[in-house]
């Protein structure tokens, strides 16, 4: 399931699937509005989609936490955590069960 909003410290951001996202430097995979907003392209594959979804969560939480990652340290962290989540289910499981019941 495609999320809907989410929440990146004190900002909830909605989330909006189209055909394009396009902004001024033309079309895009998808953007960020850091008052609220995120675009995702629907025409790429869900996994791609949720990837790129990640990314823009990224920018989110680089704003939130006043860290100013240029566009390129953006997608290497956003990769890498990316990576680390698909590498580590078992763990990242754990985290979340962790929470339940609280
Ligand atoms: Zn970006």
């Amino acid at each position: 399931m495609k999320p809907k909003q989410l929440r990146i410290g004190t900002t909830f951001y909605d989330i909006r699937y189209s055909k394009k996202v396009i902004c001024e430097e033309g079309e895009l995979l998808g953007d960020i509005d850091l008052n609220s907003l995120i675009r995702i392209d629907s025409s790429v594959p869900h996994s791609k989609q949720l990837h790129t979804l990640f990314h823009e969560v990224t920018h989110g939480i680089s704003e939130e936490m006043y860290l100013n990652l240029n566009e390129q340290k953006t997608t290497l962290i956003a990769n890498a955590y990316y990576n680390f989540i698909i590498d580590n289910p078992d763990y990242i499981k754990e985290i979340l069960k962790s929470f339940e019941n609280k």
